[in-house]
């Protein structure tokens, strides 16, 4: 039996800056692979550095950074990838045209609150906004509109990472996204008057 072929869906992470949205996406991209999935990474601070090095912070450029990632995650995405996309995407707007565009939008609200991603200050940025230093920064001194209906909501400060994952992954399965896990060859009674 020909297995059918792999649907194509966009694992959108959104929330604050050190909110996990890329540690759960690293964690995951491995786990999908090992499910035979085709897997790719898209992600804020990569992206800028390269297909959107060109742009700022302004809310203009925020809208056109997204826009262009939008494009990509709908390419891969109707061909069968499985895409995960971390970021910040302040804009409910924003996301709801991401949603829109490509196949299997899944919307992951990473919910970690400013106070812990502050304490977090994964890259010093924080301290930096409260000083006055960054005028554009998100959950600061710019908004963040967190979603009204996400697929998935992540309080990344209560739970572990391994458990942002694994709830991640039973809603794939839910969804037939993702195949379940094969069970351990251990636990299988092959024998041939094995009720299993
Ligand atoms: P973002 O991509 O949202 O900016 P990062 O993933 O870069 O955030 O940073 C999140 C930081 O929080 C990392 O240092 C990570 O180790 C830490 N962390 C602690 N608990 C969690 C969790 N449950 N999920 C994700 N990250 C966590």
């Amino acid at each position: 039996m020909t297995r059918p072929e792999q649907e194509g869906f966009v694992l959108w992470f959104t929330g604050l800056s050190g909110a996990g949205k890329t540690t759960i996406a690293k964690a995951l991209e491995p786990i999908l692979r090992e499910r035979g999935l085709r897997v790719e990474r898209l992600d804020g601070d990569i992206v800028r550095q390269s297909l959107t090095r060109d742009l700022g912070f302004s809310k203009e450029d925020r809208y056109t950074n997204i826009e262009r990632v939008t494009f990509v995650a709908k390419l891969l995405s109707r061909n069968g990838v499985a895409v995960l996309a971390s970021f910040i995407s302040p804009y409910r707007d924003m996301r709801a045209r991401v949603r829109r565009e490509v196949t299997n939008f899944i919307e992951v609200y990473v919910s970690t609150p400013v106070e812990v991603c502050a304490q977090r200050d994964v890259k010093g940025l924080y301290a930096r906004a409260f000083a006055g230093e960054i005028p554009n920064f998100t959950g600061v001194s710019d908004p963040y509109e967190p979603p009204e209906n996400p697929e998935i909501v992540l309080p990344a400060h209560e739970l572990s990472v391994e458990e942002c994952v694994a709830t991640v992954l039973s809603y794939l399965e839910e969804r037939g996204l993702v195949p379940r896990a094969e069970p351990e060859l251990a636990t299988v009674n092959l024998s041939p008057g094995g009720k299993g």
